[in-house]
Protein backbone atom coordinates (compact mmCIF):
# COMPACT_ATOMS: atom_id res chain seq x y z
CA UNK A 1 0.00 0.00 0.00
CA UNK A 2 1.24 3.35 -1.00
CA UNK A 3 1.50 6.07 2.07
CA UNK A 4 -0.24 8.77 0.36
CA UNK A 5 0.92 11.00 3.94
CA UNK A 6 4.38 12.86 4.30
CA UNK A 7 6.51 12.33 7.18
CA UNK A 8 5.09 14.25 9.41
CA UNK A 9 1.25 13.86 8.68
CA UNK A 10 2.08 9.70 9.53
CA UNK A 11 3.77 10.57 12.68
CA UNK A 12 1.16 12.99 13.58
CA UNK A 13 -1.94 10.24 12.73
CA UNK A 14 0.28 7.85 14.85
CA UNK A 15 0.11 9.92 17.91
CA UNK A 16 -3.59 9.99 17.76
CA UNK A 17 -3.55 6.25 17.38
CA UNK A 18 -1.88 5.94 20.45
CA UNK A 19 -3.93 8.44 21.66
CA UNK A 20 -1.95 9.02 24.70
CA UNK A 21 0.23 12.38 26.03
CA UNK A 22 -1.15 13.90 23.00
CA UNK A 23 -0.02 17.76 21.82
CA UNK A 24 -4.01 18.93 22.85
CA UNK A 25 -3.82 16.65 25.57
CA UNK A 26 -0.59 18.36 26.96
CA UNK A 27 -2.41 21.69 26.27
CA UNK A 28 -5.22 20.90 27.99
CA UNK A 29 -3.29 19.36 30.79
CA UNK A 30 -0.81 22.22 31.18
CA UNK A 31 -4.11 24.77 31.67
CA UNK A 32 -5.59 22.70 34.28
CA UNK A 33 -2.53 22.94 36.48
CA UNK A 34 -1.97 26.55 35.73
CA UNK A 35 -6.05 26.81 37.06
CA UNK A 36 -4.40 25.05 40.23
CA UNK A 37 -6.04 21.56 39.70
CA UNK A 38 -4.64 18.40 40.32
CA UNK A 39 -5.31 15.64 38.61
CA UNK A 40 -4.35 11.92 37.63
CA UNK A 41 -4.21 10.54 33.73
CA UNK A 42 -5.84 7.89 32.33
CA UNK A 43 -7.78 5.90 34.56
CA UNK A 44 -8.17 2.29 33.14
CA UNK A 45 -10.92 1.88 35.84
CA UNK A 46 -13.88 4.45 34.68
CA UNK A 47 -15.46 3.92 30.91
CA UNK A 48 -13.59 5.02 28.18
CA UNK A 49 -9.89 5.29 30.38
CA UNK A 50 -10.75 9.54 30.35
CA UNK A 51 -7.41 11.29 29.91
CA UNK A 52 -7.64 13.87 32.22
CA UNK A 53 -8.88 12.98 36.29
CA UNK A 54 -10.58 14.77 38.81
CA UNK A 55 -11.39 12.18 41.78
CA UNK A 56 -12.05 14.04 44.45
CA UNK A 57 -14.31 16.23 42.05
CA UNK A 58 -15.66 13.18 40.68
CA UNK A 59 -14.77 14.75 36.99
CA UNK A 60 -12.48 14.40 34.13
CA UNK A 61 -12.21 15.18 30.77
CA UNK A 62 -11.66 13.43 27.67
CA UNK A 63 -9.53 15.08 24.64
CA UNK A 64 -11.16 14.39 21.24
CA UNK A 65 -9.19 14.51 18.26
CA UNK A 66 -11.20 15.60 15.62
CA UNK A 67 -10.52 13.20 13.06
CA UNK A 68 -11.23 10.43 15.16
CA UNK A 69 -13.84 11.44 16.50
CA UNK A 70 -15.85 13.20 14.09
CA UNK A 71 -16.12 16.40 15.47
CA UNK A 72 -17.97 18.87 12.81
CA UNK A 73 -15.15 21.00 12.18
CA UNK A 74 -13.46 20.33 8.85
CA UNK A 75 -10.58 18.42 10.49
CA UNK A 76 -12.81 15.31 10.00
CA UNK A 77 -12.32 14.76 6.53
CA UNK A 78 -12.51 11.25 5.54
CA UNK A 79 -9.80 9.47 3.65
CA UNK A 80 -9.70 8.99 -0.21
CA UNK A 81 -9.00 5.27 0.15
CA UNK A 82 -10.48 1.94 2.07
CA UNK A 83 -13.31 4.54 2.49
CA UNK A 84 -15.72 1.89 3.83
CA UNK A 85 -13.05 0.66 5.73
CA UNK A 86 -12.77 4.40 7.64
CA UNK A 87 -16.31 5.06 7.90
CA UNK A 88 -17.26 1.74 9.33
CA UNK A 89 -14.14 2.89 11.91
CA UNK A 90 -15.25 5.97 12.15
CA UNK A 91 -18.84 4.92 13.28
CA UNK A 92 -17.87 2.86 16.16
CA UNK A 93 -15.39 5.59 17.38
CA UNK A 94 -18.34 7.79 17.89
CA UNK A 95 -20.54 4.79 19.37
CA UNK A 96 -17.81 3.54 21.81
CA UNK A 97 -17.91 7.60 23.07
CA UNK A 98 -21.56 7.72 23.65
CA UNK A 99 -21.28 4.78 25.33
CA UNK A 100 -18.87 5.69 27.57
CA UNK A 101 -19.91 9.01 28.17
CA UNK A 102 -23.29 7.39 29.38
CA UNK A 103 -21.92 4.57 31.96
CA UNK A 104 -19.53 7.54 33.60
CA UNK A 105 -22.34 9.72 34.15
CA UNK A 106 -24.31 6.39 35.27
CA UNK A 107 -21.23 5.88 37.73
CA UNK A 108 -21.82 9.78 39.30
CA UNK A 109 -18.64 11.25 37.05
CA UNK A 110 -19.02 14.28 34.94
CA UNK A 111 -16.97 14.48 31.75
CA UNK A 112 -16.49 17.61 29.78
CA UNK A 113 -15.47 16.54 26.09
CA UNK A 114 -12.00 18.69 24.61
CA UNK A 115 -11.65 19.38 21.05
CA UNK A 116 -8.21 18.89 19.29
CA UNK A 117 -9.29 21.94 17.49
CA UNK A 118 -10.38 23.78 20.83
CA UNK A 119 -7.00 23.64 22.16
CA UNK A 120 -5.92 26.13 19.72
CA UNK A 121 -7.95 28.55 21.37
CA UNK A 122 -6.34 28.42 24.71
CA UNK A 123 -7.64 31.21 26.72
CA UNK A 124 -11.36 30.01 25.51
CA UNK A 125 -10.67 26.80 26.78
CA UNK A 126 -9.41 27.82 29.85
CA UNK A 127 -12.40 29.65 31.05
CA UNK A 128 -14.54 26.78 29.79
CA UNK A 129 -12.62 23.90 31.68
CA UNK A 130 -12.81 26.48 34.65
CA UNK A 131 -16.21 26.86 34.60
CA UNK A 132 -16.57 22.94 34.28
CA UNK A 133 -14.02 22.48 37.35
CA UNK A 134 -15.33 24.85 39.36
CA UNK A 135 -19.49 24.25 39.03
CA UNK A 136 -20.57 21.78 41.92
CA UNK A 137 -20.57 18.13 41.49
CA UNK A 138 -23.97 16.51 41.01
ZN1 LIG B 1 -12.56 19.97 15.83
Amino acid sequence: MVDILTREQRSKLMARIRGKDTKPELTVRKLAHGLGYRFRLHRRTLPGCPDIVFPRLRKAVQVHGCFWHRHDCGLACIPKSRVEFWKQKFVDNVRRDRANLRALRKAGWDLLVVWECETEAPQKLVSRLNRFLSKPSR
